[in-house]
């Protein structure tokens, strides 16, 4: 399987509309050869239509499918040769692991004994191998997604399809096959188009994020990209978290520009952007910039605030906290180890963070 060549997928300006709802909205994206591309966005923001009609189940309205640059639009599902796993997709349930998975093969006329081969081959690529003659109905959640994973992937298929495949699941087992598709998807050099809601899951899995919302792609880029230059706030707000602080532009000094919120005063690196006196920006502030002051500044730029804590919780590998202060309620983490002693509900706490911590966020 690994030595397959690889394929390349593009959209241009696809689109398709129910009525008055673009479903799809003039999306233009490509996923590289062997790439793992995931479309992330709200419930009905357009992922699964995308899917289904890269798979070829949905006809779009104008724009364009390419397969290595060639046009497919017209090519029926059957003869685009993509693996799918889609949302409730379910296996067949009178069916034996094994019939499951060579079905594929079967309904494209591959011998019995080629057949035998590769089920074989492709259960213990997802460690199934012990569980062929097994129904669908006597297996585990986790279990039944990799045999469908299977049969999406036994004929080696130009292109893997999977809409919210794990999302099923509960969040361990979740976690274990996240580990698992990607180890998958590393060793068959396969290009996959994976679907998710669970920004986690994507940054976690993928090479390359598209943000979707009302069928419109709102940015595209890695995991890294996205996380730290967001092109607005929803892109900032989807992807981790962040305190989200107002601000009128007072003063600029070419490195760094004095914004005013509420009656205080914070320090902004000047970044991407240039802002004009007087202006009133959006700032994003990333929870784990954020710590509690322990000594002297640093440096004279750095921002520091007095508050007082009014939640926190512990979740093994950090603690996170709610720090009410004059700008606001800033939302904060902070490492479980080597971070001193937790603080309480009610402590009187001062915190800080250093001027290029805050990123200018579009509304
Ligand atoms: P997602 O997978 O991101 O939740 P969908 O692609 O399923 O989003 O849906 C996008 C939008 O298109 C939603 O508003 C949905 O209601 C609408 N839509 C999808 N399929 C159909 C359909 N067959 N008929 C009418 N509206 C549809
Ligand atoms: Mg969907």
């Amino acid at each position: 399987m690994a030595s397959k060549p690889k394929h390349s997928l593009s959209l241009r300006a696809l689109s398709k509309r129910y009525g008055s709802v673009a479903a799809i909205d003039n999306v233009t994206l490509d996923v590289a050869p062997g790439g793992f591309l995931s479309l992330l966005g709200p419930s009905g923001s357009g992922k699964t239509s995308i899917l289904m009609a890269i798979a070829g189940f949905v006809q779009p309205d104008t724009g364009d499918i390419l397969l290595d640059g060639a046009r497919i639009n017209d090519l029926p599902p059957e003869k685009r040769n993509f693996g799918v796993v889609f949302q409730g997709y379910a296996l067949f349930p009178h069916m034996t692991v094994r019939a499951n998975v060579g079905y594929p093969l079967l309904v494209r006329g591959v011998t019995r004994s080629e057949i035998e081969q590769r089920v074989k081959r492709t259960l213990d690529l997802v460690q199934l191998g012990a569980l062929a003659d097994r129904l669908p109905r006597q297996l585990s959640g986790g279990q039944q997604q990799r045999v469908a994973l299977a049969r999406a992937l036994v004929f080696e298929p130009a292109l893997v399809l999977l809409d919210e495949p794990l999302s099923a699941l509960d969040k361990k087992l979740r976690g274990e096959l996240q580990t698992e598709l990607k180890a998958l998807h590393a060793r068959l050099g396969l290009t996959f188009i994976f679907v998710t809601h669970d920004q986690e899951e994507a940054m976690a899995m993928s090479d390359r994020i598209v943000i979707l919302r009302d069928g419109e792609v709102v940015q595209a880029g890695s995991p890294v990209e996205l996380y730290d230059r967001p092109i607005n706030r929803f892109v900032a707000d989807f992807l981790g978290r962040a305190t989200f602080l107002e601000g009128t532009v007072e003063a600029c000094n070419g490195a760094a520009f004095t914004l005013k919120v509420n009656e205080s005063r914070i320090v902004i690196a000047a970044s991407s952007i240039s802002p004009r006196l007087g202006e009133r920006i959006t700032l994003a502030l990333r929870p784990e910039r954020i710590r509690f002051v322990n000594g002297k500044k640093l440096n004279p730029e750095w921002n520091r605030i007095a508050g007082t804590v009014i939640s926190a919780a512990f979740t093994g590998r950090q603690h996170s906290y709610l720090i009410e202060t004059p700008l606001g309620s800033l939302t904060m983490l902070t490492p479980s180890f080597g971070h001193g002693t937790p603080r309480a509900v009610g402590s009187d706490v001062a915190v800080e963070w250093p001027p290029d911590a805050a990123i200018p966020v579009k509304e």
